[in-house]
């Protein structure tokens, strides 16, 4: 279960990007397209370095263009290596010249990372002969599986994350409120090098840990509660993910039974990873230890998600998912158990996916914490 991935010879990430747009350019002839237009921004940071909000990438056969405006031309220069064009005005201007300049026909966008309003905006503007040619998703395929360089870069981003909610916990005491326990943790993981959370974090006592997706709130803390932490950071672009349970008080036996049956579900799931598996597989190994508990209606959502750039991106693992893991995947085991009016237990994980199973990279014990 702990194997650890072969670590090559990491590329530096200009070298990296540009490998990887060879890869879309080289795609393009059997995808029937001319040029593969990326505007969303984790795909546009993985092709090519630029962590700017506004620019837009045509990758052709020869040769990518990076399309930025005039704040980011420093900061484009320093990141990326394809040629880089800073326009005076809208960036589709400028892209649409370079269009018309490579005869371009067929340009493959990302469909469900356009606007309506940007595809129409472009679409007026094409060249007569052009044409925007749906073709999503080829991006986030890549994505999966993580390089080398980007693995070390998320386990960073989870020791980040685990120091912070070590440093925090002993702070933890009734009278605080769920808001004071989000803000430390957050504070602290900048401190600790994090660029931001890699989401909302969550944290909620009591009946509230019963939702899954609870936002801090001003209620105080009182003894005998359970409070969930589902927290990430986000650091050199790259997220973390995980939740601990934390009790104020001493647990009764209900709790402890839960407890025991989320824990157990969640090294089931992790037990069953290794490339090859199907997804719906780890899914469906938490869910029956659940089952054996008669806890899994109250386990109402997926059990895991991938990670890297975004938060939430491909695999999903959940009951009725097709895909199979592939070794160099970067994903988080979460089950959950969720009982209205009373509370809500879930453990989660990040894990790099190897050829004979996985390795943890989360190193928070995984205990209930009594404080
Ligand atoms: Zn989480
Ligand atoms: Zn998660």
């Amino acid at each position: 279960m702990a194997n650890k991935p072969m670590v090559g010879q990491a590329l530096s990430p200009a070298n990296e990007s540009e490998t990887r747009r060879h890869v879309v350019a080289a795609a393009l002839a059997g995808r029937k397209l001319d040029a593969f237009l990326v505007s969303f921004g984790p795909n546009l940071r993985y092709l090519s370095g630029f962590t700017g909000s506004n620019a837009l990438l045509l990758v052709l056969p020869g040769q990518s263009i990076l399309f930025t405006d005039p704040r980011y031309q420093i900061q484009a220069a320093q990141e990326v290596s394809c040629t880089v064009t800073i326009a005076k005005g809208p960036l589709e201007v400028d892209l649409v010249g370079a269009i018309a300049r490579h005869r371009v026909k067929r340009v493959g966008y990302e469909p469900a990372l356009m606007s309506c309003e940007a595809f129409r905006s472009l679409e007026s503007r094409l060249p007569a002969k052009a044409s925007l040619v749906a073709a999503g998703g080829s991006v986030e395929q890549m994505r999966m599986v993580k390089s080398p360089s980007e693995i070390e870069r998320i386990r960073r981003s989870v020791l980040t994350n685990s120091r912070a909610f070590e440093q925090t916990v002993p702070g933890v005491r009734p009278g605080i409120t769920e808001q004071d326990l989000a803000a430390e943790l957050e504070y602290r993981m900048r401190r600790l090098g994090a660029e931001k959370p890699s989401f909302e974090t969550i944290v909620a006592g009591g009946v509230r840990s019963a939702l899954p997706h609870a936002q801090p709130t001003a209620a105080r803390f009182q003894s005998g509660q359970l409070i969930v932490v589902d927290m990430g950071a986000l650091e050199d672009g790259y997220c973390s993910d995980m939740t601990r349970m934390l009790y104020l008080g001493t647990p009764t036996a209900k709790v402890k039974r839960i407890y025991r049956a989320v824990l157990e579900a969640q090294l089931a799931g992790i037990d069953a990873v290794r490339a090859g598996t199907r997804t719906a597989d780890v899914d469906a190994a938490a869910r029956n230890v659940l089952k054996r508990y008669g806890l899994d209606r109250a386990f109402i959502h997926s059990t895991g998600h991938g990670l890297g750039l975004e938060i939430h991106e491909p695999p999903r693992l959940g009951k009725s998912d097709k895909g199979r893991l592939q070794a160099g995947m970067t994903i988080t085991v979460e089950p959950g158990v969720y009982l209205e009016d009373y509370g809500g237990i879930r453990i989660e994980d990040t894990i790099v996916v190897t050829e004979r199973g996985c390795e943890i990279l989360t190193p928070t014990s995984r205990e209930l914490r009594v404080i």
